[in-house]
């Protein structure tokens, strides 16, 4: 099965990297505006091929992506000194308004995985560029929080001393400040977390809980204030969310799509639990969250519906 992956910069070569050391699907082609980027970029992913997986791994033109299973979107421009997040969702979208339709026009039956930041909003703009050109929504998915969901179960494994895929806990919401870690849901072994704590004679008290809060969600700052920009933990959730498409997996992930369950925002893209397969996005979950986490989701949705709706305006 082919992948298409559009924007060759960091993300996108480091996802094409990952794709290629799980060995998902059988062919990768890096479609960049910069030609030699993307062709630069293949070859030196093509040379680790030998110690990994029989992928093949190329550049090439949107006409390449005919076939494709599943097209990546990671292509993006970054912001300018003194300009608006505004200014660079419109610049952004205009990317969109470019590549979208050249993607469908190659590969009209793929399914479109979203990573461009701000990855809800970009997602919400995919989705109606997407449908203009005859795309199911169903079809469209952002990467959401699926790698801060990690980053919590990964924090929260070690606090417990259980390796994390024994720890179910889910983040909602934005990917970005006003994201939503719902502790009220979190399991491990089938037990709620106070009961877990309980019998094994540990505590996850409030000085924990905003330990743990702040390292997930303040994640990306502290990276990109170290080394300027983060890459291998959403080039390995690319990999994992394409494993399941080309898989045919069916897997509960917090990616982010279009949510008309948010009392009063009829219009916007957040993150909740869904069922991800092969046909992309089957099934939406609203979890049963205590009040307070109710607030905060509905809090981030208008976040994010704020930006969809100053982004309208402009248009
Ligand atoms: P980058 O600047 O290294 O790469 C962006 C690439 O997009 C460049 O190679 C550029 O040439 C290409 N591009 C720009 N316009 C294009 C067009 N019209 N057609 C084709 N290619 C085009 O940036 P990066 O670090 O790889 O980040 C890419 C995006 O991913 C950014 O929006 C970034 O904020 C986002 N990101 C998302 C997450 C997440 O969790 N979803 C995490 C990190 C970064």
């Amino acid at each position: 099965m082919k992948t298409g992956i559009i924007g060759a910069g960091l993300v996108g070569a480091t996802a094409a990297y990952a794709l290629t050391m799980r060995g998902v699907g059988r062919e990768i082609v890096l479609v960049d505006i910069d030609h030699a980027r993307a062709e630069a970029e293949a070859d030196d992913i093509r040379h680790a091929v030998p110690f990994s997986h029989p992928l093949i791994v190329r550049s090439g033109e949107y006409a390449d992506l005919a076939g494709s299973h599943l097209v990546v979107i990671c292509a993006g421009v970054s912001q300018k000194p003194g300009e608006t997040r505004l200014d660079l969702l419109g610049r952004n979208e205009a990317v969109f308004r470019a590549v979208i339709p050249a993607v469908l026009k190659a590969a009209p039956d793929a399914i479109l995985l979203i990573a461009t930041n701000p990855v809800d909003v970009m997602t919400h703009v995919a989705t109606r560029i997407a449908c203009e050109h005859g795309c199911d929504p169903e079809r469209v998915l952002g990467t959401g929080t699926t790698l801060d969901t990690a980053r919590f179960r990964s924090l929260l494994a070690r606090h417990l001393g259980v390796d994390s895929p024994h720890v179910h806990a889910y983040v909602l919401g934005e990917h970005g400040d006003s994201e939503v870690l719902t502790w009220s849901l979190v399991t491990v072994a089938g037990m709620p977390l106070a009961d877990y704590c309980r019998l094994r004679g540990c505590s996850v008290d409030d000085e924990v809980r905003a330990r743990i809060d702040d390292q997930v969600r303040r994640a990306a700052y502290r990276i990109i204030a170290g080394k300027g920009s983060t890459y291998y933990g959403v080039g390995s959730a690319i990999a994992r969310i394409a494993q399941v498409i080309l898989g045919g997996q069916r897997s509960v992930l917090t990616v982010c799509a279009p949510s008309a369950d948010i009392d009063d925002i009829p219009e916007v893209t957040i993150s909740l639990p869904r069922l991800v397969g092969g046909t992309g996005v089957l099934a939406t979950m609203m979890p049963p969250m205590s009040p307070q986490e109710k607030q905060a989701l509905h809090d981030s949705a208008a976040v994010v519906a704020e930006a969809i709706t100053g982004l309208s305006a402009r248009s």
